[in-house]
């Protein structure tokens, strides 16, 4: 709109001049005969003196409109497409110029949305000027690395997007590397404790009608991946971590609700005695009877650890499995002792201990029918910690498992510190055993050492005749597993209990 009322307006005035210039010559050719009189001469000089004046005025104040035309304009635009600290575009421009920007670039285009990590603790540490400064050096860094037509922005406070051309993911992965150490090394200051760390998010555009927030949106995405990665602090966007999201935002959104309307569900897995076959005990797995059908842990469970849920949850399927004895106790039937699985997340919360002896008692079941059920590497990971809880645990008459023993970092250690009622050796530990000999070696030695201990071992995961026998030779005490049986429904489980 402006610059066509710019565009009139210079229009007019050129024209003006036109007018007043032929209005000077036809004058000028119309006067011609009357010069000979003195008088008239005077007046004809007076009036092309006034013309000539009226010409210079005229042209003034177009030279004087266009130049304060240009300098407003000129200023308008800084303020609306440049950032004032970095002097970089800002996400204005950005914005606005996007598509054209990306049509002139050659090869693949990709968005690229950069952070400085823990940008707020250099502003706090080191002062905002600090900070500011660190900006500028970014800023100017990114801009030394632009290639033709590339082009980036300061979107907000510490967050600057690019545009940036490249061949193939490899070669561009090597960029990235080499800008990110860049950055640290040129924008740091080590002496004073300021390091400069950046995390990319990168999305691939494939689809140029794809609206631009579409595209940020999916930059971010890679980002926040990218910043909760331990190593590689950059990542491209890929759709399947965006569906894997889109699935945990859903099942956050039910889970309130359904362990309000008791959708989560206990089912016991039977422990067995290898020697004689009798039923020793099982295992509390929990199933969602999700109205799609039943879903099982592995598909929540570690959405739960990821939001705390699991806290209740687990409380929830313990005194569920309280609520079963004290019923089966009432019925006259003989209960078995009855294990419940822990996350690592209640390691670390004093409730534990006391929520777990109030459920007991609320129920009236006697502590040895209750046995905790930890994994090997929580343990591994909070060894002091699981001491006192151990110690706690069996100070109140629980029993506890090590679960997934030789799953992951097993440690001789943690074996030598803490003293378990039983150990669950993994069913990952025993596969592939009938077909490697040294592989037996290993799960023999395993269990004669833990048997030295004078703890329990449990095999489980034991889905053949094969394993069986092996397991029972090798002096393993008790199975779960299919072959022996499936987690049943509680009802089920109930009628294989002794009266
Ligand atoms: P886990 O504690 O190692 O439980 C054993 C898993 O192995 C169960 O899977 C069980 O169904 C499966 N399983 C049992 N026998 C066999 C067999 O012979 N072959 C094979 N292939 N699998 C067998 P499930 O029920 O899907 O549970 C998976 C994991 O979810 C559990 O592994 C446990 O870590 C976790 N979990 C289950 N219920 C709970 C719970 O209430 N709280 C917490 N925190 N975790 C739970
Ligand atoms: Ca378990
Ligand atoms: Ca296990």
């Amino acid at each position: 709109m402006k610059r066509i009322t710019h565009r009139l307006f210079s229009t007019f005035f050129l024209i003006a001049l036109l007018v007043l210039t032929i209005g000077v010559a036809c004058y000028w050719y119309q006067i011609q005969p009357l010069l000979k009189n003195q008088a008239t001469t005077t007046a004809v000089w007076w009036t092309l003196s006034l013309f000539g004046l009226m010409f210079l005025v005229l042209g003034g104040v177009l030279f004087s409109f266009l130049r304060f035309h240009r300098i407003s304009q000129q200023h308008l635009f800084s303020i609306a497409y440049i950032d004032p600290l970095t002097g970089a575009d800002n996400f204005n421009c950005m914005e606005t110029h996007f598509r054209e920007r990306v049509a002139i670039l050659d090869g693949k285009v990709a968005l690229v949305v950069l952070d400085i990590c823990k940008f707020k603790v250099i502003n706090e540490v080191h002062g905002s000027e600090r900070g500011n400064k660190v900006l500028k050096e970014v800023a100017r860094v990114l801009k030394e690395n632009l290639q033709k037509n590339e082009s980036f922005c300061r979107a907000a406070a510490d967050r600057f997007e690019l545009l940036l051309s490249y061949q193939d993911r490899a070669e561009f992965l090597q960029r990235m590397t080499q800008l990110t150490s860049r950055l640290r090394r040129e924008c740091s200051d080590e002496s004073e404790g300021l390091i400069v760390d950046v995390a990319l998010g990168i999305y691939e555009i494939t689809d140029m009608q794809e609206p631009f927030y579409i595209m940020l949106d999916r930059a971010h995405f890679a980002l926040e991946n990218a910043k909760s990665a331990s190593l590689r602090k950059y990542q491209f966007y890929e759709e399947e971590s965006r569906t894997r999201m889109i699935a945990e935002r859903k099942i956050e959104s039910l889970m309130e609700n359904a362990l309000k309307n008791r959708e989560f569900e206990v089912y016991l897995q039977p422990k067995c005695d290898f020697k004689t076959g009798r039923l020793r005990g099982a295992e509390a797995l929990v199933r969602w009877n999700h109205e799609q059908g039943i879903v099982r842990p592995d598909d929540f469970i570690p959405v739960f650890e990821k939001n705390g849920f699991i806290l209740q949850l687990d409380m929830f399927i313990f005194e569920e499995v309280a609520r079963l004895l004290q019923m089966w106790q009432q019925k006259g039937l003989k209960p078995v002792p009855l294990a419940v699985n822990f996350s690592r997340l209640h390691l670390n919360d004093d409730r534990f201990i006391p929520q777990i002896r109030r459920i007991a008692a609320k129920y009236q079941v006697p502590n040895h029918l209750l046995e905790v059920e930890l994994t090997e590497n929580v343990i591994f990971q909070n060894l002091q910690r699981a001491q006192s809880i151990l110690g706690n645990f069996h100070l109140y008459g629980f029993s506890v498992a090590m679960d997934d023993f030789g799953a992951g970092y097993s440690s001789l250690n943690v074996l030598k510190n803490l003293h378990f009622d039983s150990i669950k050796l993994d069913k990952e530990f025993l596969n592939g055993f009938d077909s490697n000999p040294y592989a037996q070696n290993v799960i023999e030695g395993t269990v004669k050492m833990i048997k030295k201990l004078g703890v329990q071992v449990v095999a489980e995961g034991v889905e053949t005749r094969e394993q069986a026998d092996f397991l029972h030779r090798i002096g393993c005490d008790i199975a779960q597993g299919y072959f022996f049986s499936r987690p049943l429904k509680a009802e089920t489980f109930e009628q294989m209990l002794p009266k």
